[in-house]
C-alpha cells in the first residue's frame, strides 16, 4: 500500500512537472518530459515509511564516482564522494536523503574524483568505519583532497582500516558486503588499487569496481569461481582499461551503471565498453544521461528509477 502510494506520487509530480514544461515550451513533449524527469527529488528514507528494500543510489556527482547504499536494516554505505566541485552539494543531498549516519564509508583509492567530496562527508556525518585500501608510500597521493580527508579523519579521532580482497564487512539478514579487490599490495596504476566490493541482497549480487582496471579484473578472475552479479557499477567510469570481455563474461550483469560527467575531457564511456555491454544484452544506466539512479531491491527483483536529481547540477 505505501509503495502504491508513493508511487502514485511521484507520477502526478512527474505529470505536474511536465504539464508545467508544457505549457512553458509549447508542444515539445519531450523536452518537457525531461525538464519533469531532470527535477524529481529522490524520496527521502523516512518518507517511506517502513522500506525493506535495499536501496542503492548512484548519485550523479557529474565526472567522478558515489554510490549510497541504505540496507534494509536502516544501515548506510557509502562508496566515494565525489569531486570537490559536488562536496557540499553531495552532504546536502544526503540529508535530504535521510542519511543521519554513515555505518560504512569505503575510499575505495584516493583520486579526487572519488575522494573529492569526502572530507566534508566525514566533518559533517557520524561515521561508523573507513576503509582505504593500503597504497605504498612511494605513490601515496600527496594532492590537498587527500591531504584534507586524511586531516578530517584525524580531527575526528577516527582510524582507518584497510580494505582488501577476502574481508566481510557486512552480513545480516540476508545482506552481505564484502571486498573482492585489492588483491596484490603493488600495481603501476593507482586505479588499480580499488576497493571492489560485492553487495548480496537475498538473491541479486551488486558489484561496485570503483576505478579497477584490467590487471585487477583479471586477479578477480582468478581468485573468484562465482562472480555472477545482476548490476555492475562499470570500473573507470566506463573506459576502455575496465570491463573487459572476459570479465563481463564472467560478471554477466543484467544491468550496468557507468558514472561520468556529461562531455566529460576523458571521453568516458569508451565507446567499445558500451558496444560490448550493449552486444552482451546488458541494460545500460548512465549518469551523464540519467542523472541520479536508484536502483531498488527486495531481494528477488531489482527496479531501477531514473532521473532522479542530480547532485553536479543541483
Ligand atoms: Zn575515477
Amino acid at each position: 500500500m505505501l509503495r502504491g502510494n508513493r508511487k502514485f506520487t511521484s507520477f502526478l509530480a512527474v505529470l505536474s512537472a511536465f504539464l508545467m514544461a508544457f505549457a512553458l515550451n509549447g508542444c515539445d513533449a519531450r523536452k518537457a518530459m525531461q525538464a519533469g524527469l531532470q527535477s524529481a527529488q529522490p524520496e527521502s528514507f523516512a518518507a517511506q515509511g517502513e522500506n525493506t528494500d535495499t536501496l542503492v543510489y548512484y548519485l550523479d556527482v557529474g565526472q567522478g564516482d558515489s554510490e549510497l547504499i541504505r540496507l534494509a536494516s536502516g544501515k548506510t554505505v557509502l562508496i566515494d564522494a565525489g569531486t570537490p566541485d559536488t562536496a557540499d552539494a553531495l552532504c546536502d543531498m544526503l540529508e535530504k536523503l535521510g542519511v543521519s549516519k554513515i555505518d560504512i564509508l569505503i575510499a575505495t583509492h584516493p583520486h579526487a574524483d572519488h575522494i573529492g567530496g569526502m572530507a566534508k562527508v566525514v566533518g559533517r556525518f557520524p561515521i561508523g568505519e573507513i576503509y582505504m585500501p593500503r597504497i605504498p608510500d612511494k605513490q601515496v597521493p600527496t594532492t590537498a583532497t587527500y591531504e584534507k580527508l586524511l586531516t578530517a579523519i584525524d580531527s575526528k579521532g577516527m582510524k582507518v582500516t584497510e580494505g582488501k580482497a577476502g574481508m566481510t564487512v557486512l552480513d545480516a539478514d540476508g545482506e552481505k558486503l564484502e571486498f573482492l579487490a585489492p588483491n596484490s599490495k603493488k600495481y603501476t596504476d593507482l586505479n588499480n588499487y580499488s576497493i571492489v566490493a560485492l553487495l548480496t541482497c537475498g538473491e541479486k549480487r551488486f558489484l561496485f569496481m570503483g576505478d579497477a582496471q584490467t590487471d585487477s579484473e583479471k586477479e578477480i578472475l582468478k581468485k573468484e569461481t562465482k562472480l555472477n552479479c545482476d548490476v555492475l557499477k562499470c570500473g573507470h567510469h566506463g573506459s576502455s582499461t575496465s570491463t573487459s570481455a572476459a570479465f563481463l563474461k564472467a560478471a554477466a550483469p543484467q544491468s550496468a551503471v557507468i558514472s561520468c560527467g556529461v562531455n566529460n575531457d576523458y571521453g568516458h564511456p569508451d565507446k567499445k565498453t558500451v558496444a560490448r555491454l550493449q552486444k552482451a544484452g546488458v541494460m545500460i544506466y548512465r549518469t551523464d544521461r540519467q542523472k541520479t539512479i536508484l536502483a531498488r531491491c527486495d531481494g528477488k527483483t531489482v527496479q531501477f528509477e531514473t532521473g532522479l536529481a542530480s547532485v553536479a547540477q543541483s
